[in-house]
């Protein structure tokens, strides 16, 4: 589950510099230093190694199969410091959902030209603040939105979320975020009537989303929107594509190089290279999941049923089991019903792909202490990137 994990992984204390190995790192390398950071110390707790390499090796990925379209890394995601460090160094664009992240990525000496303050609900506070850091590019999906823009940061570039079209048993945000296609040209009239000057069009089809047809029938519909635009008077130059995209290959699902393709597809249908519209994405969770490995420790055990004598042990190595975190609520539930074999107190599991949705949805609840993170590079890349 994609916040199965939030009670336990509180937000990550960083308490190494990152530390350089070298080689590349595959998951037999994640797997021995996860041993040695064990070995070192008896009773560690819980932590997190972080692949800065994949971080890497996804941007260059995204970079070789989608050209046309400039990353900005939505911090919400994954907001630690190596990650964040990771990505500017790397050169990409930040989606930003209030003043505390643009802030965080600001002094990370990023300019403003590569930042998108993507909440179509913003607090006036963060609006204040956006205008006086000058992060300019904005969403909206309302009138009220952009009443408060008028009054803050009237100069704001303003971009239009739509709702995508998605399946709609597989879109998370409902009718949360986004406007209506039928609402669309009524509010572009009323930015039009109030003077504010509006860029483009953006969306997001959610996470998760496995409807292969989403993003290109949501560009197709971004095009038309754009001509509407034209018709009132906008003439528009930024199409943002929102998130979405997988973290890892899940199998008989659609791979990042799928969606590439249809997306590249779509562009070059609909926005073709000549009219130079500015194409933007905001992924997350492609960026991140798959650096982060969490170890953890069993601290406690509790047998349900009668335990196997040593006889059925032989016969039966694997237990259904059910895996809890640390605090004292029902909802800090790990995973149910899984097949394990019989686990002691002490013994440790690592857990793959964790580092989207996971360090910035944690709670202090129980005041359970924070699992440190572990960052790798290697040589090459530190080199390379000045990380
Ligand atoms: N853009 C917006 C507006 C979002 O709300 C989110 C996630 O909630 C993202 C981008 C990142 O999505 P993902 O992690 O699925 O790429």
């Amino acid at each position: 589950k994609r916040y199965h994990n939030k009670m336990t992984t509180a937000r990550p204390r960083i308490t190494q510099d990152i530390e350089r190995h070298p080689g590349r790192h595959n998951n037999q390398a994640i797997l021995k230093v996860i041993q040695e950071k064990i070995m070192e110390e008896k009773d560690r707790r819980p932590f997190y190694i972080v692949n800065l390499d994949d971080i890497v090796n996804k941007h260059k990925h995204w970079v070789k199969l989608m050209p046309r379209v400039k990353p900005f890394y939505a911090v919400k995601c994954n907001n630690t410091e190596p990650v964040v460090k990771t990505i500017a160094a790397l050169g990409a664009g930040f989606d930003c959902a209030s003043s505390a992240e643009f802030q965080q990525v600001l002094n990370q000496g990023v300019g403003t030209d590569r930042i998108i303050y993507a909440h179509p609900c913003k607090d006036p506070q963060d609006i204040k603040r956006a205008s006086e850091q000058g992060v300019d590019l904005m969403t909206f999906d309302n009138k009220y939105e952009l009443i408060k823009i008028q009054s803050l940061f009237p100069d704001a570039r303003l971009v239009l979320r739509i709702c995508p079209q998605v399946n709609k048993g597989v879109y998370e945000y409902g009718e949360m975020y986004g406007c209506a296609v039928d609402q669309c040209k009524v509010l572009l009239e009323k930015a039009k009537e109030m003077t504010l000057v509006v860029v483009g069009v953006s969306f997001h089809i959610g996470g998760f989303c496995f409807d292969s047809m989403a993003y290109q029938n949501t560009i197709r519909l971004c095009r038309e929107i754009f001509d509407e635009a034209k018709a009132i008077g906008y003439n528009f130059s930024l199409l943002d594509i929102g998130g979405g995209f997988p973290g890892y290959a899940v199998k008989g699902k659609p791979t990042f190089a799928d969606v590439a393709k249809d997306i590249n597809t779509a562009l070059d249908e609909y926005f073709p290279k000549e009219e130079n519209v500015v194409v933007i994405a905001e992924p997350g969770t492609y960026y991140v999941q798959s650096a982060f490995t969490l170890a953890l420790r069993v601290i406690g055990k509790r047998v349900q049923r009668s335990a196997p004598s040593d006889k059925e042990k032989d016969k039966m190595p694997v237990y259904q089991s059910t895996l809890w975190g640390p605090t004292l609520s029902p909802t800090d539930l790990l995973v149910q019903n899984i097949l394990l074999p019989e686990l002691d107190i002490g013994d440790w599991l690592y857990v793959p792909n964790m580092g989207a949705y996971t360090t910035v949805l944690a709670t202090s609840f129980n005041g359970i202490a924070r699992p440190e993170l572990f960052c790798l590079v290697s040589d090459e890349i530190k080199a390379g990137r000045g990380i």
